[in-house]
């Protein structure tokens, strides 16, 4: 595809970044041309990013080195893999979820029609975060070019190796009418409460998604928040302990436990507390080879004050498992907690590193009582051989994804919606769903000349038994 030079006006209202409101008005004169409603341009678009990442893999994998310290192995399998895999499933599906869908017509609307199609929703702007800084921006940028959408990046201050590659990147592959990449968070919020977009899909904290709804509230703009939150894991007495030690830990080692859907801590039976601990190690030692603190290959806290914040954690209890720091690196081992202090910081805030609070229980409805309470978690992590303790949590507890006897792995599946619910957000994205949300709805009657149904038509009395009839019996 061609790049057009970019010829929008500035224009006098221009309250905000003067860049920023060029990128909107662009993105809204291109977006009213009707090209994006296409579907063989948004599949060019489509393998236009899948050719972005396959010509500048490297450059990629060394961005998120920079920033993160992730292997290569890493980087590719939580960031790179994951969103070749939603361009070649949107790419395979895109037909199909575009198409108008036929419903059925009550007998008392024939002789009629009832279909539904979808449409783009118009300039949508994406904030991700710095965690997964390359796939939780591109992953929602499939779905809204799926869609028909212009997209904004609004990319994280504190990824920037990976937030400047991708703004060069996004220049260099697309022209800014229909995909921009912009960093600065204050003027895009100014932007926000001026401008009415599309679509707002947010990724982060739960003090910004607040901003961030606040000042789309002002326009009416929908909002999506994919937040985070403190996710469980339950182990029961009848699990496969060692099967349950290998998931946790792999999955906590991810990117240091820095994942929204990272384990965050561990209710655990007290009859088999020790022997999952010393599984615990065991699979430690095995996956990390070297103290993970003087690893190249394990990846490092974000920055210093995130550093700081979780070396503080390390006070909150006694320490049952490593607790090795590396200030230098900014990196810290996996480290496994007990004897919580229950006013900590610790047993309160999302912990989003690679510290893990074990709990213990002797009674599930306890356990299940005290997460009841708890605002609602992204995910959920269940290790058991019981059908009771599977339908006691699946029925009583709510969160927005999870696994049984495992942990993450659900966000590899496309056809699982991913999103929170409550506390942890709002709104799905991930193939379908995220094709869903990127678009809206139009539901439509196509009705016939022919007149069946007399009773619509005034004038109206007093008499309804007929009607009474067809409500109660037939409708
Ligand atoms: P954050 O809230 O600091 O930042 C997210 C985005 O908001 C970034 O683009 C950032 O530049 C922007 N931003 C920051 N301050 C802003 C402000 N004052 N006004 C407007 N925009 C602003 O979040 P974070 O620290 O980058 O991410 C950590 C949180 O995100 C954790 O709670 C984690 O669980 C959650 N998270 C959720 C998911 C998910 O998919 N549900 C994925 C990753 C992270």
């Amino acid at each position: 595809m061609e790049k057009t030079p970019n010829s929008s006006p500035v224009g006098e209202n221009n309250s905000y970044d003067p860049t920023l409101y060029e990128i909107i008005t662009a993105q809204r004169e291109f977006f009213a041309t009707g090209k994006t409603r296409d579907i063989s341009f948004r599949r060019q678009l489509l393998i236009n990013l899948r050719s972005l990442i396959r010509d500048n893999e490297g450059l990629i994998l060394e961005a998120l080195r920079a920033d993160l310290g992730k292997s290569y192995r890493e980087g590719y399998m939580t960031e790179i893999g994951m969103v070749e895999q939603e361009i070649n499933h949107t790419l395979r599906y895109l037909k199909v979820w575009n198409s108008p869908k036929t419903v059925p017509t009550p007998y008392y609307l024939w002789p009629s029609s009832s279909i539904k199609y979808r449409h783009p929703l118009g300039v949508c702007m994406i904030f991700s975060p710095w965690n997964y800084p390359f796939l939780l921006t591109i992953q929602p940028l499939i779905s809204s070019i799926a869609a028909g959408n212009c997209t904004i990046l609004k990319l994280s201050e504190h990824s920037k190796h990976t937030t400047r590659l991708l703004c060069d990147l996004i220049d260099k592959y697309f022209d800014r009418e229909y995909i921009a990449a912009y960093v600065d968070s204050f003027e895009a919020v100014k932007a926000i409460r001026r401008e009415q977009l599309g679509l707002i899909f947010y990724t982060g904290g739960s003090t910004v998604a607040r901003i961030i709804m606040k000042a789309a509230a002002a326009q009416l703009t929908p909002v999506v928040l994919e937040l985070g939150g403190k996710s469980p894991c339950i182990i029961d007495k009848t699990a496969n302990l060692r099967l349950a030690a290998r998931r946790i830990v792999s999955g906590k080692l991810i990117n240091a436990g820095q994942t929204c859907v990272a384990p965050d801590y561990i209710y655990i039976d007290s009859s088999v507390k020790d022997e999952f601990v010393g599984y615990v190690r065991e699979y430690h030692d095995r996956f990390c080879q070297a103290v993970p603190t003087e690893n190249k290959f394990y990846p490092k806290i974000i920055n210093k004050m995130h550093f700081e914040r979780l070396k503080n954690y390390l006070n909150d209890g006694t320490i049952l498992m490593g607790g090795e720091v590396n200030e230098d690196a900014c990196k810290i081992s996996l480290t496994l907690m007990e004897k919580i202090r229950r006013d900590s910081k610790l047993a309160s805030e999302e912990i989003f590193g690679p510290i893990l609070p074990i709990f213990e229980f002797n009674d599930i409805n306890i356990v299940i009582n005290t997460l009841r309470k708890r605002p609602k978690p992204l995910a959920l992590y269940l290790f058991t051989k019981s059908r009771e303790c599977r339908r006691l949590v699946l029925e009583n507890l709510d969160f927005g994804c999870g696994c049984i006897n495992d942990t993450v792995m659900q966000l590899s599946n496309p056809h699982l919606p991913f999103g929170g619910v409550g506390d942890s957000g709002m709104g799905r994205y991930h193939g379908k769903a995220g094709f869903d949300t990127f678009s809206s709805e139009t539901s439509l009657l196509r009705s016939s000349a022919l007149d069946l149904n007399p009773l619509r038509y005034p004038p109206y009395d007093d008499r309804y038994l007929y009607l009474k009839i067809l409500f109660r019996h037939f409708i």
